[in-house]
């Protein structure tokens, strides 16, 4: 799916329903213009059509009339056609009238014996229609080329055949017995010249053109179209014009109306007044026309108009998407736009502020509740190594002296052995035993004796070095590994040191306090720590026996007084 911004989405829905709306109303308009225009038109053609048809019917009715009244005149009742008074009253209508182009009598034979301007006299018009139809009745004829005049008459300008109408009437002597036939030749460029002048006096619509059409719909007028059939002819179809009076085909606009004659005629032509579909509708076309651009200009307006609301729409929600974003990419900066005039974009921003403001204090809370965690496990785990740090020491160390304790005295005494049997380096064992501590315990009381061993523990291991081990062997006795004995006599000199350090200190509340010192050496043949201890032990109980405050070793007890 295509995923457009709100402002493309909402601008494209505006503008292309206004497009949309507007071409509808557009084509709406146009069509019920069109048929206005139309309606306006044929009727305009109808009505041209009308007055030219009632303007030819009228003058060819008055030819008729004039012909038909000349053959009743007096003169020719008197049974004499060549009469000289007849040649004089046609010369007098004709001469009267330019439209004729030859005037004559025939007898019943069809010889001509008078005629204006003396033009076929003597010849016979006998296979003429006009003259059979005469014979019998009132004539008016369709339109035909000269025959026999086309040699005598001028030609027309144009070059076009000569062509007339004929109108004919019996002549009847005082017995009313047909003894001969009075014809007429009209000029056709009469006829067509009412007809055009008919059109022209309208005149106000443009490219109308007017035909002339007989009874089978062939056209008679203009030449250029002469002899084509007409579409739409009533007569076609036998039936009667277009009620509505014109009808539309072959990209014209047409209206037919019937030339009315007097009844005593067999003529039956018909007035077409025509304009090319084209220039009729042209109004409507033009205002078509106006109405798309209208249209179309009124799209682009409204795709601007569009555009803008969609800005004033889309950017608080645009920047709303972006804050949002910037929250979730945990971006600093976010802002939400609070104040809008619809009232969704608004609360969103709201709420979405309210949201951020929310999920930040429960990130500090979260952040604050971690560093508090934090800094409980590091006191925790500080604790914890400290008690770990403790109970070491007090798995190593005696609580009472400081010193270590008898269980790591025997780990050590161990390892002391074995790197001893390893390497031969002698190392030393000294057992300090306080003298006569009961005493002091009797005299001064536990607690005493507790600080006098406290004192006695820490004399000890001022004068040893760092190297040496001291520990609280139990008791008031004390025990100092040596592991480095470089001269035989130095043990012996740190046990004197510590003696002598021991009897010139002085013991709060009890004075002087002396202890005895027993020394033991490893030897090689030593099978493990027990045989050096006993020695050393030995040595203790040397000195206590020898009288105290002094230092035993093997080769004999040390007097130190
Ligand atoms: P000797 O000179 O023969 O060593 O005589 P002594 O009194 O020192 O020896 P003895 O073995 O008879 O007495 C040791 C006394 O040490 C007995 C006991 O009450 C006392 N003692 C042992 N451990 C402690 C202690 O942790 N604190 C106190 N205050 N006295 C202790
Ligand atoms: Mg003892
Ligand atoms: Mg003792």
């Amino acid at each position: 799916m295509i995923k457009a911004s709100l402002r493309s989405h909402l601008t494209l829905w505006f503008a292309g329903l206004s497009l949309l709306t507007l071409l509808s109303v557009g084509f709406y308009v146009g069509h019920i213009a069109t048929e206005q225009m139309k309606q306006a038109s044929g009727n305009a053609l109808l009505s041209t059509a009308r007055s030219a048809a009632e303007l030819l019917g009228a003058q060819l009715g008055e030819r008729q009339l004039e012909v038909s009244l000349l053959s009743r005149a007096p003169l020719f009742r008197r049974g004499d056609l060549d009469d000289p008074d007849i040649l004089s009253s046609m010369e007098l209508r004709s001469q009267s009238r330019a439209e004729y182009a030859w005037m004559g009598v025939a007898d019943t034979d069809g010889r001509v014996h008078q005629a204006v301007n003396n033009l076929l006299v003597n010849q016979s018009v006998k296979e003429r229609p006009w003259f059979q139809a005469g014979l019998r009745g009132a004539y008016t004829g369709d339109p035909h080329e000269a025959v026999l005049l086309a040699k005598l008459l001028p030609g027309t300008s144009n070059g076009e055949p000569l062509r007339f109408i004929d109108f004919a009437a019996p002549i009847r002597n005082a017995d009313g017995q047909v003894i001969g036939v009075l014809g007429a030749h009209a000029h056709w460029s009469w006829v067509t010249r009412i007809v055009d002048a008919a059109v022209l006096r309208k005149g106000t619509m443009p490219e109308v053109q007017a035909l002339i059409v007989d009874h089978d719909g062939k056209v008679l007028y203009p030449e250029a179209l002469m002899g084509q059939q007409l579409p739409n002819m009533p007569s076609a179809q036998g039936t009667q014009p277009n009620t509505s009076g014109w009808s539309v085909g072959n990209g014209y606009l047409t209206s037919v109306v019937a030339v009315p004659t007097s009844s005593n005629t067999n003529l039956a032509w018909y007035i077409a007044v025509r304009q090319p579909l084209d220039i009729a509708l042209e109004p409507a076309r033009i205002l078509f026309y106006k109405l798309l651009m209208l249209g179309v200009i009124a799209a682009i307006v409204f795709a601007l108009v569009a555009y803008y609301l969609a800005l004033y729409l889309s950017r608080p929600i645009e920047l709303l998407a972006k804050s949002a974003q910037q929250v979730q990419n945990q971006q600093p900066g976010a802002t939400f736009p609070k104040e809008h005039s619809v009232l969704e974009i608004a609360q969103l921003g709201q709420s979405l502020e309210g949201m951020t403001q929310s999920l930040l204090g429960k990130e500090r809370e979260l952040q604050e509740a971690n560093a508090s965690l934090e800094a409980t496990v590091a006191q925790r785990t500080a604790a914890l190594t400290q008690a770990n740090a403790d109970l070491l020491k007090l798995a190593t160390h005696d609580a009472l002296t400081g010193v270590y304790n008898r269980r790591r005295f025997d780990e050590k005494l161990i390892e002391c052995s074995l790197l001893y049997q390893r390497t031969g380096r002698p190392f030393a064992l000294l057992f300090i035993d306080a003298d006569h501590f009961k005493q002091i315990n009797d005299t001064h009381g536990h607690a005493t004796g507790d600080e006098v061993l406290h004192q006695l523990a820490r004399l000890i291991q001022d004068n040893t070095r760092a190297t040496d081990f001291v520990a609280r062997y139990g008791g008031e006795e004390f025990a100092v590994l040596l592991p480095e004995v470089e001269e035989p006599e130095s043990p012996e000199i740190v046990a004197e040191k510590i003696r002598a350090a021991i009897a010139a200190a002085t013991f709060a509340s009890v004075g002087q306090v002396t202890v005895s010192i027993g020394i033991g050496l490893a030897e090689t043949s030593d099978s493990n720590a027990i045989a050096l201890i006993n020695r050393a032990d030995q040595q203790l109980y040397q000195a206590k026996g020898a009288g105290r405050n002094r230092v035993s070793r093997n080769a004999g007890v040390t007097e130190r007084h």
